[in-house]
């Protein structure tokens, strides 16, 4: 059993759990919100330690990330539990896992993850899937061994973990793509079992840090996309993490509590993006859904199409990032 990082006797025997913006106070025997960490005799333990559920080499524009390593495959690790309860998790499976009977998945160490990684040549590695701050022991370790390969660390987050963890993380990550999923705090009250502020935050440290930083929204008609609130999050994105930052419109699925929700119709991305680019964001994409123009990267300079997306496939107008046109550089890492 690995020893779980970040907590702290609280009193008697409770325990406090600082890995992510819930900070749970553990009683003996006591679980927090996530699930997966527990008290045992006055000690934190993480129950998901070294359990893999998923490992996968996807194209790295399905995380999504489309200004990191387009067109490469990145490999991909999923364990389960998540600090959040959303009502339309697609991976609720994994995500909703409450330890008890039989754990999914398989024990895997970290430096076999790595080399799985390095025998299928991926560039990076991106924990996924489920919320990685939950698995954090086996994602830190694991980053820092992939980074020393030369393998080049991801997360995807909803960009809850306390700050305390992300800047621990932070030095071994490469690139993120970090939920926004809404600029409501009653929405991630009720939704997720969270609050909006930790992740605003967060998204700011971020880019501080200086990791590639990519943000999604899940739009969910009726529910988050409403002129004022995308014009909010578009702001935000905007103003405090640059004009220059992907901004990411995925279109809703039913799923999980909320099966019986209608999907995003294609027209309300297309206005949700234009809110975007309204706002002066100059990159913004139109996911999970068939979009003639919404997945390709136009010049932020001249707007000339600098790379062209169908599904996972993509085509360069020239070498990678570089605008065939007026040859400027788009932000990034391209290669
Ligand atoms: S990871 Fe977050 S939700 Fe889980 S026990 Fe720690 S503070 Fe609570």
């Amino acid at each position: 059993m690995c020893h779980a990082m970040l907590w702290e006797n609280f009193r008697e025997e409770a325990v406090q759990c600082r890995l992510c913006a819930h900070g749970c106070s553990l009683k003996n025997d006591g679980k927090g919100r996530c699930g997966v960490r527990m008290n045992r005799n006055g000690k934190v333990i993480p129950l998901v330690a070294n359990v893999v559920t998923s490992v996968h080499l996807d194209p790295v524009e399905k995380k999504p990330l489309y200004h990191f390593l387009p067109g490469s495959k990145i490999f991909s690790v999923g364990s389960a539990g998540c600090n959040f309860a959303c009502s339309f998790c697609q991976n609720f499976a994994i995500s909703q896992i409450r330890p008890g009977g039989r754990m999914p998945g398989k024990i895997v160490d970290p430096d076999a993850l790595v080399e799985m990684a390095e025998s299928r040549a991926a560039r990076s590695m991106a924990f996924t899937y489920n919320e990685p701050t939950v698995f954090f022991e086996l994602v830190y370790e694991t980053a820092g061994l992939a980074q020393a390969a030369g393998i080049r660390p991801v997360i995807v987050s909803n960009g809850y973990m306390s700050q305390e963890c992300l800047l621990m993380l932070g030095r071994r990550l490469s690139a993120a793509n970090i939920d926004l999923k809404s600029f409501r705090d009653n929405f991630y009250k009720k939704y997720c079992n969270a609050r909006l502020q930790p992740v605003l935050d967060n998204l700011k440290v971020f880019k501080s840090l200086g990791i590639w930083l990519e943000v999604t929204t899940l739009v969910i008609p009726g529910i988050n996309d409403s002129d004022a609130e995308l014009r909010d999050m578009a702001s935000f994105v905007h103003d405090e993490l640059g004009a220059e930052t992907p901004w990411h419109l995925s279109a809703f699925h039913g799923a999980y509590k909320m099966i019986a929700h209608p999907p995003t119709p294609l027209s309300r991305l297309e206005e949700a993006r234009h809110i975007g680019l309204e706002k002066g964001l100059r990159f913004v994409y139109i996911g999970n859904v068939r979009s003639l123009l919404g997945g390709n990267t136009f010049c932020s300079r001249c707007g000339e199409l600098v790379v062209e997306r169908s599904g996972y496939n993509v085509r360069f107008r020239e070498s990678p990032g570089v605008c065939p046109s007026c040859k400027t550089t788009l932000p990034g890492i391209w290669q």
